[in-house]
C-alpha cells in the first residue's frame, strides 16, 4: 500500500473541501477501496473519511418515497421495515450479495461506487485499460468467463458487480450528489457508464463529487417482483447473470414492467423500449421469450463467457414468470436471528 494523507471530515462541506485535490478518494465502509489500496490498484494521495457525515438515515420523502442515506449500511437498508415492506425487490437484491459481515460494513454510496471484480483489474502485473489507460485489456482474448456480453468496447469488457444497483435500476432510483458545483440529481440509468473509450470512468460523477443519498420513488412493486441471481456458489459470489423484475398487473395483463440485468454489462442493463412490448400483454412464455430476445439483442460472447447469453435468456424468462406469479426468489435464508 502506498502512503497517503488521511483526513476525517465532519460534514459535507468539509468533505468536499478535502475532496477537491488530485487523487482523492472518499472512504466509507472501505470494503472495496481498502482492498484495492492494499493491492496497489488504487493509490490515492489523500483519503477523506466520510463516516461522520450525517448521511446515515433512511427518511420519508414527500409523495411517499424513501431517501436512503449514502452511509446507511447495506444490511440496515435491507432490513429496514419500510424498505422490506415497500421495496422488497431492493431488500432481496441486497441480501443476495456479499456476506453478512460485508453487508454490515458496506454502505449504500459505496455499493454504487464499488469497482469491477475483473481479475486483470486487480493484478497490477497485467494490462488493464481501466486501471492503467492505454495498457490494453487482458480479458479480451484472455480469461473472461465473468465478463460482459452487452455494451462492451474494444477497450474493456468488465461488468459492474453490484446486486443492489440492479434493483435500483429497475426501481428508477435517483442518485443525489454534492460537489464543488453544488447539489444535483442523477437518474439511476445515467449514473453508471458503458466503457466506451474511457473505461477508467465507471460512472458520471465529476471530480470531487460525493454521493449523499439515493431516492426511491413511490411505486407499488410489492406483489409482482423478483431478484433472480445465478452464480457459481449459493452465497458470497458475484452474479454470472442476475435479473431484477418490477411488475404491475391489472386484470391479468401487464400494466407496467421493468427488467434490469446484472453480471452482463458495465452497468445494470435495461432497455425501456423493449419493456414496452410487454405492456398490455398477458404473461406467457412466448411473450417473455420474445422480450428476452429484445433485451439481449446485440449480445456478444468473448469465448469463455458465451454461456451467459443463453443463460440470461432463460433467467429473464424465469424471473418474469416468478414476478408474474408473485413467487419471488427467496432470500429468507439470509435472515440472521
Ligand atoms: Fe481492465 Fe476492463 Fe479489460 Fe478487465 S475488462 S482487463 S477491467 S480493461
Amino acid at each position: 500500500m502506498s502512503p497517503f494523507d488521511y483526513i476525517r471530515a465532519g460534514n459535507v462541506g468539509e468533505a468536499l473541501q478535502a475532496g477537491a485535490g488530485e487523487q482523492v478518494r472518499y472512504l466509507a465502509g472501505g470494503t472495496n477501496l481498502v482492498d484495492l489500496m492494499k493491492e496497489n490498484v488504487e493509490r490515492p494521495v489523500t483519503v477523506v473519511d466520510i463516516n461522520r457525515l450525517p448521511l446515515d438515515r433512511i427518511e420519508e420523502l414527500d409523495g411517499g418515497g424513501l431517501r436512503l442515506g449514502a452511509l446507511v449500511p447495506n444490511a440496515d437498508t435491507a432490513w429496514d421495515e419500510r424498505v422490506e415492506r415497500r421495496y422488497p425487490l431492493l431488500s432481496s437484491a441486497i441480501l443476495a450479495g456479499a456476506s453478512p459481515q460485508l453487508r454490515n460494513a458496506a454502505t449504500n454510496g459505496g455499493n454504487l461506487n464499488q469497482r469491477t471484480r475483473c481479475y486483470y483489474f486487480y493484478d497490477v502485473a497485467t494490462p488493464c485499460n481501466k486501471r492503467e489507460p492505454g495498457s490494453g485489456c487482458g480479458a479480451i482474448g484472455g480469461v473472461n468467463r465473468i465478463h460482459a456480453v452487452l455494451g462492451g468496447s474494444e477497450q474493456c469488457i468488465a461488468t459492474h458487480p453490484s446486486d443492489m444497483c440492479v434493483a435500483l435500476a429497475a426501481l428508477d432510483a435517483v442518485v443525489r450528489v454534492s460537489g464543488p458545483g453544488g447539489d444535483r440529481e442523477i437518474a439511476f440509468s445515467d449514473y453508471h457508464r458503458l466503457p466506451g473509450d474511457e473505461p477508467w470512468r465507471d460512472n458520471n460523477l465529476q471530480p470531487g463529487e460525493l454521493v449523499t443519498g439515493i431516492d426511491l420513488p413511490a411505486e407499488d412493486f410489492t406483489q409482482n417482483y423478483t431478484y433472480l441471481k445465478l452464480r457459481d456458489r449459493l452465497s458470497y459470489a458475484f452474479a454470472l447473470v442476475s435479473v431484477a423484475v418490477a411488475m404491475r398487473l391489472e386484470g391479468g395483463t401487464i400494466a407496467e414492467v421493468r427488467v434490469a440485468l446484472g453480471g452482463v454489462a458495465h452497468k445494470p442493463w435495461r432497455r425501456p423500449e423493449a419493456e414496452q412490448q410487454l405492456h398490455g400483454v398477458a404473461p406467457s412464455p412466448q411473450a417473455f421469450g420474445a422480450f428476452s430476445d429484445a433485451l439481449l439483442a446485440g449480445a456478444v460472447g468473448q469465448g469463455e463467457n458465451d454461456f451467459k447469453i443463453p443463460l440470461a435468456r432463460k433467467a429473464i424468462v424465469r424471473a418474469l414468470k416468478q414476478a408474474a406469479g408473485a413467487t419471488p426468489q427467496s432470500q429468507t435464508d439470509k435472515r440472521v436471528a
